[in-house]
């Protein structure tokens, strides 16, 4: 048995580079999502063929019953060592025509998403002496984006809560940081004009998932021991 990583939204792109790549880090996996079971086993699939144990954990982060009711049995049982908050999505439009279902759905993702799981974690975190937190915020939340007025103010109130947790943890060793990724190949990107973006990318490409999967793997490791309230960007250099 390895130290238990949890990871959020990991059927599909950066969460499933991220809990793969946990996994080849020697953790075991409890692996959320929302409704694709069909990634959501076979990213548990490609995680068993590395020896490590996955446990398939669906549900929203945004329902808080949902949450609950998933977590306490796998938390009388083990504490995890890491917890990475990366499920999420954006519903992108013009501020002025920005709908109440537009504006609530992305900070309940994001933020309430983010309350909701770490809240439980916590506690047990504390008792253990001992945890990383890394919530997956966004270029988008550093420097606004036009289009994203939700979706930016969400992912920069990650950002203050990964500051505020780091400071209320630290005493604990409990670690809390953030990865901010740029524009990244995954399903969320797919149709965006690549060729506006890659202009302002000094790198000239997208990045991958594995390279903010990276990010997250130095996180969760022994290598980054004195990193907390830290916001690392991995955006081939967008808006530097
Ligand atoms: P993605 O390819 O669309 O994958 C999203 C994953 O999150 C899926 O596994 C999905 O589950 C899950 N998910 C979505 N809403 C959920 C919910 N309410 N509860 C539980 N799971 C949920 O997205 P991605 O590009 O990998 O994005 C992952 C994170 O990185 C997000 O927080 C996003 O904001 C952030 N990010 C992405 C980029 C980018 O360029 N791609 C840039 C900056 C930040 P199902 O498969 O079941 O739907």
């Amino acid at each position: 048995m390895g130290p238990v990583a949890f990871v959020t939204g990991a059927g599909r792109g950066i969460g499933r580079a991220v809990a793969l790549g946990l996994a080849a880090d020697g953790f075991d996996i409890w692996l959320n999502y929302r409704s694709d079971h069909q990634a959501a086993e076979s990213a548990r699939q490609e995680i068993e063929a590395l020896g490590r144990r996955c446990f398939p954990v669906p549900f929203d982060v945004a329902d808080k019953e949902a949450v609950d009711g998933a977590l306490a049995p796998l938390l009388e049982r083990e504490t995890p060592f890491a917890l990475v908050n990366n499920a999420g999505f954006a519903r992108d439009a013009v501020f002025g025509l920005m709908s109440d279902e537009q504006w609530h759905s992305v900070l309940d993702v994001h933020l309430g998403g983010f309350f909701h799981v770490t809240r439980r974690i916590v506690p047990h975190m504390q008792r253990a002496r001992q945890g990383r937190i890394v919530n997956i915020v966004s270029a988008s939340g550093q420097t606004g984006m036009a289009g994203q007025v939700n979706y930016s103010a969400a992912k920069a109130g990650l950002v203050g809560a990964t500051r505020a947790l780091a400071r209320e943890l630290g005493r604990r060793n409990i670690l809390v940081n953030a990865v901010a990724p740029g524009f990244i190949a995954t399903d969320m990107t797919l149709g965006l004009p690549l060729e506006e973006y890659r202009k302002n990318i000094p790198l000239g490409r997208p990045g991958t998932a594995e390279e903010v999967a990276g990010c997250v793997r130095f996180l969760c490791s022994g290598l980054s021991s004195y990193v907390t309230g830290q916001v690392i960007s991995a955006n081939g250099g967008l808006y530097m």
